[in-house]
């Protein structure tokens, strides 16, 4: 038998570690495991994407389906020992309610697959779930086929860019050279965005996996992961899965004995939302200021420490794995046209259940939303959703129908970015959604070009004249044309993205605008 107890940031926010202890108590004091006949195991497992109802408590009893508890706490544990894992019936009243059934419905948990369902920690667990053998099915090809392979799966970059991912690898494996470096960018820095968190603290072995196929692929024989340091209990875990790993003999002079080198390291990043940028990432990692450069030339010429570097984030690593377990057909065979797969998305805002989904490409807005999230908080009406982060854009109502794909996202006026959706209702006012996420990119810019450090702040100087109701005639074409100039003339991705929010809600919400600057005459 085993309880499995979502350990994730948000199930020890919510206080996991009591419930975990209140139940190895129960089990020692009713002596269970001689009243069942049963081993009965206390699983600490990663997040299960329904962060709002933690803690959340799964009873699997052999032969039969798992039963979720929501919200359970230490004084409920007595009584779901007693009632249910002793006497096989479970409290129908405790049970997760059918929005547990409909969140997970549409969703498809490929690279979630492990996430709150095994051991996060355990190495066993994850050999127990197909763990490794990607790895192994790609050294027994070319270094050139496994390039293919991804080429066909038609992964896409997922931190933003939606680069196809085969594609990328073929250029840092074509520059001629030894020395070269793989990095994955865990430095996830979005309001709202906590994906690749919950992948590092659910699947850390999965994303070492992915990034082993990678470095045997590319040919890097030294791998980075770039963590923000807000992230203690990610970086814990995945070193903890390093440090198995080289224990093991998994890396190191020769991976599992296939014949390829790879050392992987943690970088432990301070937090500035600008060390995201491939760029200025690496600096960071060299132990420079993290500040943008630009490019050509790109990191798979000259990256890191000047040599040939490739960087992708978590969710793709992460994916990397699941290609080589079902190949590439399989994986390509999920989403749309344009993009493969599936998208992680974090909800938060005023939407019923906020957390983590993983839906098929090619899933609408309107059914992440709706249908996986139960709606709007309070049954409020829809006004918009912040998609992509501070560099995405706010989508109303109208374009909830867009699928989560990345040129649909484009075309709607925002972008998939790393996957944050904030969901805002009638009584949001978007101009000043418009000036928080402007005042987020201002204080995160590095300063270097001045189209970003000086536009913003102007920019920003506007809107908050404007919700202040002190703004003036031509405010709103000002803001456009400073946007568009600032987006063609900023020297890296966080300034060429930074105005998105504001021209996407003069887009769809000019009437509020209008509405500020007129309040004042
Ligand atoms: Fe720095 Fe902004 Fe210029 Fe990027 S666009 S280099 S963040 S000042």
């Amino acid at each position: 038998i085993k309880i499995l107890i979502c350990t994730g940031t948000g199930g020890f926010a919510s206080g996991a570690q009591a419930v975990a202890d209140a139940f190895e108590a129960e089990f020692a004091k009713q002596g269970v495991e001689a009243k069942v006949g049963k081993r009965c195991d206390v699983v600490g497992t990663g997040c299960r994407g329904l962060c709002a109802n933690d803690v959340l408590v799964d009873v699997v009893i052999p032969g039969q389906a798992a039963v979720t508890y929501d919200f359970c706490t230490p004084e409920l544990v007595p009584q779901i020992v007693e009632q249910h894992v002793i006497g096989n019936q479970p409290i129908e009243k405790k049970v997760a309610g059918p929005y547990y059934t409909k969140f997970l419905e549409k969703q498809k948990r490929i690279v979630f697959s492990r996430c709150g369902t095994i051991d996060a920690e355990s190495l066993d667990a994850f050999l127990e779930h197909e763990g490794f053998t990607g790895i192994k099915k790609a050294v027994k090809m070319k270094p050139a086929e496994v390039i293919d392979a991804v080429k066909r799966s038609g992964l896409r970059g997922r931190g933003g860019g939606g680069f196809p991912t085969g594609v990328k690898w073929g250029f840092c494996a074509a520059t001629p050279g030894d020395t070269k470096y793989l990095i994955c960018n865990a430095d996830e820095g979005d309001p709202g965005a906590f994906m690749d968190r919950s992948v590092l603290e659910g699947d850390p072995y999965g994303l070492i996996e992915g990034m082993m196929i990678g470095a045997y692929a590319i040919g890097c024989k030294f791998a980075y992961v770039y963590c923000r340091a807000e992230y203690p209990l990610a970086i814990k875990r995945l070193q903890k899965a390093i440090d198995t790993c080289y224990e093991k003999g998994i890396l190191g002079k020769d991976c599992m004995g296939l014949g390829f080198q790879l050392d992987m390291r943690i970088k432990a990043g301070a937090g500035a939302f600008v060390c995201g940028e491939e760029t200025a990432l690496m600096a960071s990692i060299e132990g420079q200021r993290g500040m943008s450069r630009p490019r050509p030339p790109f990191p798979a010429v000259r990256g890191l420490w000047g040599y040939p570097t490739n960087i992708n984030n978590v969710e793709t690593f992460a994916n990397v794995s699941y290609i080589f377990y079902n190949g590439p057909e399989w994986y390509a065979a999920i989403g749309t046209e344009g993009t493969k797969g599936t998208k992680i998305f974090a909800l938060t805002g005023k939407v019923k259940h906020t957390g983590l989904v993983e839906v098929p490409a090619g899933t609408t807005m309107k059914e992440v939303i709706y249908d996986v999230c139960g709606g709007l908080l309070n049954n409020r009406k829809f006004k918009a959703v912040q998609a992509g982060g501070p560099s995405g854009g706010c989508l109303p109502e109208a374009a909830l129908n867009a699928e989560v794909d990345y040129d649909s996202l484009i075309k709607a006026g925002a972008m998939m970015g790393s996957g944050g959706l904030v969901v805002m209702d009638e009584t949001t006012c978007m101009v000043d959604i418009a000036r928080f996420f402007l005042n987020f990119t201002r204080v995160e810019s590095c300063g270097k070009c001045i189209p970003c450090r000086i536009g913003l702040k102007i920019m920003l100087e506007i809107l908050e004249r404007i919700t202040e109701g002190k703004g003036q005639e031509g405010d709103i074409e000002m803001l456009q044309d400073m946007a568009i100039d600032i987006k063609k003339s900023s020297l890296c991705g966080l300034g060429q993205t930074a105005p998105n929010p504001v021209l996407s809600t003069i887009r769809y919400f000019r009437d509020e605008y209008e509405a500020h600057i007129k309040e004042k005459e």
